[in-house]
């Protein structure tokens, strides 16, 4: 009779992931309140966002028109919206 070990190795893996992002007071960033939100949320502009979630103009384009993120009365970004869609935790921090 053979004595047979089983061995068990949970592997866990941590998906979650925190961005911080600070605002500094030459960003053209504030906090505005979105109305789809209802929220104060940051908004900045589209090449800011292409850089804070590693996304292509034409993608930010296209949740735009498909209703994804949301946008203000100018063409700046709901910050809050972005978060939610690339499921993000972001946290808007001001200088
Ligand atoms: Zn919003």
């Amino acid at each position: 009779m053979s004595e047979t070990k089983t061995r068990r190795t949970e592997i866990m893996i941590e998906t979650h992931s925190l961005t911080i992002i600070k605002m500094s007071q030459r960003t053209p960033t504030n906090f505005v309140y979105c109305r789809n939100c209802q929220m104060k949320t940051a908004f900045f502009g589209a090449s800011a966002a292409t850089l804070i979630f590693r996304v292509t103009t034409a993608e930010i384009e296209r949740l735009l028109q498909t209703g994804q993120i949301h946008t203000n009365e100018g063409s700046a970004l709901c910050g809050n919206s972005l978060a939610e869609y690339f499921k993000n935790e972001v946290r808007f921090v001001q200088d």
